[in-house]
């Protein structure tokens, strides 16, 4: 009650990342001595490749970059990101079409922000990244989830969607490869999706943030690569954190038609201005320079992800498809719901991440996060042997 009144309602209602709890909670038990293993982070435990920091470390010496530069970004920023645009979503832009952003998580923001009046509907394929429904819910608008579950490689269809749209539907959320399934659309299924939305006039905001991360020679397909029509509505979010291992720099943009990033980066001139400039000349020579250190990762996670999802699929209880993209493993874990382990019965998926986590010293994430319970998201960008013993350890609990 007391807190209501010192909270505005609006901020009284936003709920804390359970990622971010579940980490700090891992992180606190590590502080103590013990020996957790966590899977709960969703960043690359690579560092970020030389001849970016290098680009960083020249930036130092150029005084130009101390002071204020256009809060959309440098020109030679935006000029980058046309081109990434270009070579992986298909999409011709200009720079006037870009906003550079404090990570992804702004342009997520931003995007809501530009697009949503009170009441505004936005179908939320689920499970869905845990910021999504909070920053809908700050813009004012109403996230309607749309589940798909193991038996549909975790993939909405067009049918759902059309199911759960009503008059007040506005904008459909797209992201592929997905936080937290790993699932990736293929040509086709993301075809039919962006034509059903350009059909019924939505808009589409497009989380591109793990599109280099596929696995098996399959590529991630953009909505404006597969109906180039929508581009006029659709907002791409991306940024250089997952692909380049650059978590910590805070770099990420967003793209669309003009007007309406014209309405984000008024916004945004309010809000943070422009981006650290030392971390944009980094972030260009991450997308202008080479490949192969950035291929490199690609191949360690997609080798990693043979080998966690075979241990996760040996747990007793455990069912994991085989993800095509990012960098998690989502886990169904209902068959070791409700049965006495060590004298303890989880009747949750966060009931079990508890467990796992204090018996087994391994944090994962729970389903909770993500929208339903009875699953489990286990990253993994964390080194080879980590991981083995990890999943061993799970293993041995649940065995
Ligand atoms: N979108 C998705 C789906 C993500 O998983 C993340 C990071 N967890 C982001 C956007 C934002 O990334 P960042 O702000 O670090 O660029």
């Amino acid at each position: 009650m007391v807190q209501n009144t010192r909270l505005s309602m609006r901020i009284g209602e936003i709920a804390e990342s359970t990622t971010l709890k579940i980490d700090s909670k891992a992180k606190a038990l590590k502080a103590e001595g013990r020996q957790v293993i966590s899977f709960a982070a969703g960043e690359p435990n690579f560092t970020t490749p030389s001849h970016i920091v290098d680009a960083a470390r020249a930036a130092l010496d150029s005084p130009n970059n101390f002071r204020y530069s256009s809060a959309t970004g440098l020109l030679e920023m935006r000029e980058a990101i046309v081109r990434k645009t270009s070579r992986d979503s298909r999409l011709e832009v200009s720079p006037s079409q870009v906003v550079v952003t404090n990570g992804g998580k702004q342009a997520v923001y931003q995007a809501f922000q530009a697009l949503l009046d009170p009441g505004d509907e936005v179908l939320m394929p689920s499970p869905y990244w845990t910021t999504y429904p909070e920053v809908i819910q700050l813009a004012g608008g109403v996230p309607v989830e749309v589940f798909a579950g193991t038996d549909q490689g975790f993939k909405v269809t067009v049918e759902q969607l059309e199911s759960a749209r009503t008059e007040a539907t506005k904008v459909l959320l797209f992201v592929s490869p997905s936080n937290p399934t790993g699932a990736v659309y293929s040509h086709e299924e993301v075809k039919a999706i962006g034509e059903w939305a350009l059909e019924h006039g939505l808009w589409v905001i497009s989380d591109e943030i793990y599109q280099n991360l596929t696995y098996d020679g399959a590529r991630a397909i953009s909505i404006v690569e597969a109906v180039p029509e929508l581009a006029d509505r659709t907002i791409l979010v991306n940024g250089v954190a997952k692909t380049y291992a650059m978590t910590g720099w805070r770099l990420g943009w967003m793209v669309g038609p003009t007007d309406v990033i014209k309405g984000a980066a008024n916004l945004q001139s309010h809000l943070t201005s422009n981006v650290n400039n030392i971390a944009q000349r980094a972030a260009i020579a991450a997308l202008d320079g080479p490949l192969e250190p950035i291929e490199a990762m690609r191949q360690a996670f997609e080798r990693r992800r043979t080998v966690i999802v075979d241990a996760l699929n040996r747990v007793n209880g455990f069912r994991c498809p085989l993800p095509q993209g990012a960098f998690y493993a989502y886990v169904d874990v209902t068959g070791a719901l409700n049965r006495n382990i060590q004298g303890i019965t989880a009747r949750t998926s966060l009931e079990l991440a508890d467990l796992i986590l204090s018996k087994a010293e391994v944090a994962a994430v729970p389903g909770e996060a993500f929208g339903p319970s009875g699953f489990l998201r286990f990253s993994y960008a964390l080194d080879d042997q980590e991981l083995i013993e990890g999943i061993q350890r799970v293993q041995d609990l649940l065995a």
